[in-house]
């Protein structure tokens, strides 16, 4: 077994941000979250992509804080605002054998939701898990605000990369996630996440067993950015994976931003959709539209996914 990546949070680079605070003495940066991680919930998962949740689910493990401040995220309460007492604080054996406990429940894989602030935390786990029998693929399903760097360190790891690309507008990207240089940033990232690991391979069954799957949540009235998106992935690879979501309602302080205060139309949705495709993007997973099956690949027509 290699050297724990944890010492690393002495002075933390661990993502973008940058903060270098040291988490082993107990100080926070940005993401809120001190060395040990903060699980919020651990179990079986049914609304991925076909892929990723496949029959069995995917065991899903999110964690607590964040380096994005998303003012529509789903998921605030867990994200933003998460309370202690609602999370368990785990070491590194105890998150490997909660790794352990979800593949014995029949997960297909596991699923580390918002890693990128625990990322070394996450990965000493994984080496714990793998010697005591883990043997499902790892899934980092991640924000896609990552530290390239960090990235590097843990090669070799994970097994599906599961990463959104949010922005390529620095302007949106501040006003939405108060973050300054995503756009900057996701480019290298994907970059080193398919180098990595490759295209999305799939098993007999379909289930995810290695690659790159990207995600983008189409935003109301910010069809330029969704433009700019799937042109970057286009140009990393017409074969990459990516799922296109029109999943977007107006939550946490959303109602207060005009313009992303409305849920999607279905003609923003297939406008994006036929941009993705004029560009050679047909390994395009998309959501809930009958008229847009056509659109899935082989292994992913499942029907609609739901995406929590
Ligand atoms: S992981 Fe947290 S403390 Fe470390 S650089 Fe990112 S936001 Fe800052």
């Amino acid at each position: 077994m290699n050297e724990p990546l944890t010492g690393r949070l002495t002075r933390c680079e661990c993502c973008p941000r940058k903060c270098r605070v040291n988490r082993l003495e107990g100080k926070v940066g940005f993401c809120g979250i001190r060395a040990s991680v903060q699980v919020s919930y651990a179990g079986l998962h049914f609304g991925e992509e076909p892929p990723i949740s496949g029959t069995r689910g995917s065991g899903t493990i999110f964690f607590a804080g964040c380096n994005l401040r998303c003012v529509f995220c789903q998921n605030y309460q867990i994200s933003q605002e998460f309370q202690q007492s609602q999370t368990r604080t785990l070491t590194t054996d105890e998150l490997a054998s909660d790794m352990l406990r979800l593949q014995d429940a029949g997960a297909h894989n596991i699923n580390f939701v918002s890693p990128s602030h625990v990322i070394f935390q996450v990965t000493d786990a994984i080496e714990v898990a793998q010697g005591k029998g883990l043997v499902v693929p790892v899934v980092y399903n991640s924000n896609g605000y990552d530290s390239v760097d960090a990235l590097r360190q843990i090669r070799g790891l994970v097994d599906v990369y599961l990463p959104d690309i949010k922005y390529l507008d620095d302007e949106l990207g501040k006003q939405l996630s108060a973050v300054d240089d995503y756009a900057t940033i996701i480019s290298g990232v994907l970059g080193e996440m398919l180098d990595q690991v490759g295209h999305l391979e799939v098993d007999d069954e379909g289930i995810a067993v290695r690659g790159l799957l990207v995600r983008h949540l189409v935003l109301p009235g910010c069809l330029d950015n969704s433009r700019r998106c799937l042109h970057l992935l286009a140009d990393l690879s017409r074969d990459t994976f990516v799922s296109i979501m029109s999943q977007y309602s107006p939550q946490y302080k959303a109602c207060a931003y005009p313009g992303i205060d409305r849920t999607l139309t279905e003609a923003e949705y297939d406008e994006i959709i036929e941009y993705a495709l004029d560009l050679g993007l047909e390994n395009a997973f998309v959501q809930g539209l009958e008229s847009q099956d056509h659109y899935l690949p082989d292994f992913a027509r499942q029907g609609p996914f739901d995406l929590a």
